[in-house]
């Protein structure tokens, strides 16, 4: 699934190549990703056409593209969604096509989901219309590429879950948002801590270690357009670059010790880890 920075990546390109520009069209292909509260595609069409887009929000995996008519489109990408801006409207369409928006640029906004896992709302840009359609908004843990998120704050978010194996922690969007299984694993290992210890066993300095490894593998996975996988491009089209050190892969040799990684399964989910460098 894409997760913050691969997110974020998104963010910036329809920040970069969209906002400024008007929706002339609007063309549904698969209807099962529109979600509440229009879930018509007449209707969903009619709130995005003539409108102008003027920003581009991102919280945790959530995306949020502001519109000029009060209205705001809504994404969350889910496990396979795609947003792909081609240049017009005689580039091929690719397979899975849910969404076209046409821009009057000329430009087409493609979206494209081969699971239709992703959702789009077209909801009022308000606090409270968000939070009403999606509530997960409403108990997001910090940013963590902001000043919110430190070693303090993250062990008070996690407090309550005090008998689960971190890794499993790290990947509630209540107690830090943002952050998947690539980068749980990623930022475990940096910050030297097993994945599967007990929340509760932390001490002061693995949670402030744990905290600055994630600032950190995350700034450099957005540096870095994100990471390769079969699931995520940007908008451009083009692939991440970011190298995991752990995620993808188990059995090879530790980057720091050599000695092979370890694989677990957490909370339904793989975890890719190192016996000897995480205690
Ligand atoms: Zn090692």
């Amino acid at each position: 699934m894409p997760e913050l920075p691969e997110v974020e990546t998104v963010r910036a390109g329809i920040e970069r190549f969209v906002v400024g520009r008007l929706i002339v069209s609007v063309e549904i292909i698969k209807a099962k990703i529109l979600r509440n509260p229009l879930v018509e595609p007449h209707e969903f069409a009619s709130r995005l056409i003539s409108a102008r887009f003027v920003n581009a929000r991102r919280r945790g995996k959530h995306l949020i593209f502001g519109l000029d008519n009060g209205y705001a489109l809504y994404a969350h990408l889910n496990m396979r969604g795609q947003f792909v801006l081609v240049a017009d409207s005689s580039v091929p369409q690719a397979k899975y096509l849910c969404i076209v928006i046409s821009l009057d640029t000329g430009s087409e906004l493609r979206y494209h989901d081969i699971w239709t896992w992703g959702e789009l709302r077209v909801l009022k840009d308000t606090c409270e219309e968000l939070v009403k359609y999606v509530p997960a908004l409403a108990d997001m843990g910090p940013e963590p590429l902001s000043s919110e998120l430190d070693g303090e704050v993250l062990k008070k978010r996690a407090s309550s879950r005090s008998k689960s194996p971190i890794k499993v922690v790290l990947l509630d969007q209540a107690v830090v948002a943002g952050v998947g299984n690539i980068y749980a694993d990623e930022s475990l290992f940096r910050a030297g801590v097993n994945p599967l210890r007990k929340t509760g066993t932390l001490i002061d300095s693995e949670w402030a270690a744990l905290a600055e490894s994630i600032k950190g593998v995350l700034t450099e996975a957005v540096a870095s357009g994100g990471t390769l996988s079969d699931n995520y491009v940007d908008i451009e089209g083009s692939a991440g670059r970011y190298k995991p050190d752990v995620y993808g892969r188990a059995k090879l040799p530790c980057v720091q010790c050599a000695e092979p990684l370890f694989t677990a399964r957490t909370g339904g989910r793989s975890t890719v880890y190192c016996a000897i460098c995480q205690k």
